[in-house]
């Protein structure tokens, strides 16, 4: 289903759930990271891409501007309706899945931006908790809504960091920019280098089908839980890292300079770091190979990326390393985890007249170790956020 035909969903399901046309339909997309994973919070590069799966949001204003009143539904789970007062709006109040819209509105409010009372219907395609960034792909279609509905003249940079924020003081997930950079930086056909220190963002072509290639996700069906999973241990790992060796940033130590860092750290905060400052390394001969060579060279560099957050980062799980091992074994010319870990999604990189065989493989093998069956699907580099209607 194309986005423009699930905007329309999701203003139909508008007018049903709220008995009026919503003012308009916004969508953001869920993204990809191609490579640099774990980088983002450490002041690094990521190479993030939009995917043709997007949250729409359907919007209508209250015409009654003491009216502070918010309806919230969406399309996925008990489809109740969520009111809230805003003018009563906490960190603490906001939860469940309406804290991402909310969280987002709370920040623009925070900012003086005046949003009154409003009515929300979700519709997304992006599936939850996959690694795909379902959380970004809602903020960003929110954030972008009420950009244009209240006039804020919020840039993109700017609204990549209401994003963030709602994420992080709303939600408690303690996340960088790239997801949101992702959404609402993106082209179509293009991956985003972003430099997570600076947020100075490149477009780098990332044309896959021209080269007779395509992206896989395999969706292993093991969630991830950000707020509380191994990502903040990772991170604390990470700032350990950089106060023993006196830089700002893991960002700061080149991947030369590993060897003299081995004796300073512990064996695992050790390893920890070298996947960071590799992983950085990664995505700037990843954006180097795509500008030289398209995306048939890159395959080695997607796999020695998941090798080092098997390894070294530890993030892997059985499913998502029988996922890239199965789809290696088949033809991809690489693969590996995409996301926070922990579960979620891998990527295998593929010719596309061996998607058949590539997906059988990893159904079967998935099969033969009695994991529940993967989610498998293919991806293609598409456009940032915008209003659709
Ligand atoms: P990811 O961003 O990798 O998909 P997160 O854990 O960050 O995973 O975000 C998933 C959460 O986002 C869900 O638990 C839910 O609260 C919310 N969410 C995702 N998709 C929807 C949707 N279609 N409707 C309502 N909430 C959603
Ligand atoms: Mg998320």
């Amino acid at each position: 289903m194309s986005i423009s035909t699930d905007a329309a969903l999701a203003a139909s399901a508008f007018q049903d759930v709220f008995g009026a046309a919503p003012s308009g339909v916004w969508s953001a997309p869920g993204r990809v990271n191609l490579i640099g994973e774990h980088t983002d919070y450490n002041e690094g590069f990521v190479l993030p891409f939009a995917i043709d799966r997007a949250a729409a949001v359907a919007i209508r204003r209250r015409d009654d501007n003491d009216d502070h009143t918010a309806r919230l539904c969406s399309s996925y789970g008990d489809q109740q309706i969520v009111t809230v007062d805003l003018a009563a709006l906490t960190q603490e109040t906001m939860s469940g899945w309406s804290a991402y819209p909310l969280g987002v509105v709370w920040v623009m409010r925070q900012m003086g931006i005046d949003i009154g009372g409003f009515d929300l219907y979700l519709h997304s395609t992006v599936p939850s908790g996959a690694g795909l960034s379902s959380s970004a792909a809602i903020e960003c279609a929110v954030a972008t809504a009420f950009n244009d509905l209240e006039s804020a003249g919020l840039t993109l940079n700017e609204l990549v960091l209401v994003g963030q924020r709602a994420e992080n003081e709303v939600v408690g997930a303690p996340t960088g920019i790239l997801d949101q950079s992702a959404s609402l930086l993106s082209t179509s056909g293009h991956a985003v280098f972003l430099d997570c220190r600076t947020q100075e963002s490149k477009l780098v072509p990332l044309d896959l089908s021209t080269a007779g290639l395509l992206i896989l996700v395999i969706d292993t069906n093991v969630s991830h839980a950000h707020a509380t999973g191994g990502y903040s241990d990772r991170r604390a790992s990470c700032e350990l890292g950089a106060e023993v060796l006196g830089v700002r940033s893991l960002r700061d130590v080149a991947a030369s300079e590993l060897p003299e860092t081995a004796g300073l750290l512990d064996e695992e905060t050790f390893r920890r770091v070298r996947h960071i400052v590799t992983e950085n390394q990664r995505v700037l001969d990843t954006v180097e190979a795509l500008d030289q060579g398209g995306p048939t060279t890159i395959g080695d560099l997607l796999t020695a990326s998941h090798l080092s957050m098997r390894d070294d980062f530890e993030i892997s799980c059985p499913e998502l390393d029988l996922a890239v091992e199965s789809a290696l074994m088949n033809g991809a010319l690489g693969a590996r985890m995409t996301g926070g870990g922990f579960g979620g999604s891998a990527i295998a990189l593929i010719q596309i007249s061996e998607e058949n065989a590539v997906r059988e493989a990893v159904v079967s093998a998935f099969a033969k170790a009695g994991y529940t069956a993967p989610d498998i699907f293919a991806v293609s580099p598409a456009a940032g956020a915008c209003r659709i209607l």
